[in-house]
């Protein structure tokens, strides 16, 4: 089996070609009591550019897609499913995607006219990008491992995925799929309230966990925190080395950063309790996030036995994509 997966960024559009077959090796994962063998076979890129129209978006798509599975001796029969992963909500029923920061997708069903432009003879299926993240990571990334263990002292393997980079989203993994919701919407959690009265969000609300957890968030607290002192704006990335170096304000910055996490997470765990969290994004990258986060987290919990495992994404920028070729593959098998 042969798919297809597009990864539809703000700044880039990656596309993976991945094989499955059933059988176990060392690179096998299992799904549904089945062991599958995957490997990627062509995986490139090409830039989104936001001011291209709709229809010149899906021209340059459609002349990426034949021009990489050309390069791989791959032709548009052999492929089994093709998958998008989306940067905003797709709507259950519609399937247009119905927010975000890429306006010229809004409102438009991308999955349709991409398989009436490519004329495929498969399934295309489109979703959310942190729900495809949330997928690939359960099955070939940092949840692979857990399954087997899980599934023997708890009889189920759930894993919730937490994107904290630009902006703040989630996915949840559960019964061997991903939990959508009715609308399409599950999981949006980057617009869930955090703090009470808290910063403006551009949602149109206020104290939005987007606001306090994303990698600009954390970058603005700690300017806040240096009160006009300094000229330059220092990256997340910075701020960690400024801690490193001793700077008070940038470890206040980080502890308060780490309250939040805790907290957030506390109230993921009361409404999902998962098996286990993996977390992407920029901020992700930061080993410091990690250490003794438990401790940050116990006080915003009400069982406190055995909280979910919390782990680093493991296949890097590609899981957007990966999670994208993963989207027929489960879908085929609900059937
Ligand atoms: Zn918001």
């Amino acid at each position: 089996m042969i798919f297809l997966g597009l990864d539809i960024g703000g700044t880039k559009v990656e596309l993976s070609l991945l094989t499955l077959e059933q059988g176990s090796s060392k690179n096998s994962f299992s799904y549904q009591d089945q062991s599958f063998h995957w490997e990627i076979i062509n995986r490139q890129r090409i830039s989104t550019n936001r001011l291209d129209s709709y229809s010149h978006f899906i021209e340059r798509l459609e002349f990426f897609c034949q021009s990489v599975c050309k390069d791989s001796s791959v032709s548009f029969d052999d492929i089994t499913g093709c998958g998008l992963a989306l940067p905003g909500t797709v709507c259950n029923f519609t399937k247009k995607m119905l927010n975000g920061n890429s306006r010229f997708l809004v409102g438009k069903n991308l999955q349709k006219d991409l398989n009436d432009t490519l004329m495929l003879r498969c399934p295309v299926v489109s979703m959310n990008d942190a729900n495809c993240f949330t997928l690939a990571e359960s099955l070939l990334g940092a949840g692979k491992n857990l399954h087997q263990k899980e599934k023997e002292r708890y009889k189920n393997f759930s894993c919730f995925g937490l994107i904290l980079g630009t902006g703040v989203g989630g996915g949840f993994y559960y019964q061997n799929k991903i939990f959508q919701g009715r609308r399409g919407s599950a999981c949006e959690v980057g617009h869930i309230e955090l703090v009470t009265n808290g910063l403006p969000c551009y949602c149109g609300r206020s104290g939005c966990s987007e606001q306090y957890l994303s990698g600009p968030g954390f970058e603005a607290s700690f300017r806040t925190r240096m009160y006009g002192q300094i000229l330059s704006a220092p990256s997340a990335k910075e701020i960690f080395d400024l801690h490193e170096k001793g700077e008070p304000m940038a470890t206040a910055t980080i502890i308060q950063y780490k309250k939040y996490l805790g907290k957030f997470l506390g109230n993921l765990i009361q409404s999902f309790d998962p098996s286990c969290f993996v977390f992407g994004g920029g901020m992700s990258k930061e080993k410091l996030l990690y250490e003794d986060l438990l401790s940050f987290i116990k006080p915003h919990t009400y069982v406190k036995e055995n909280i979910p495992s919390i782990t680093a994404a493991k296949l890097g920028d590609s899981a957007g994509s990966l999670g994208a070729c993963l989207l027929p593959f489960i879908e085929n098998h609900e059937l």
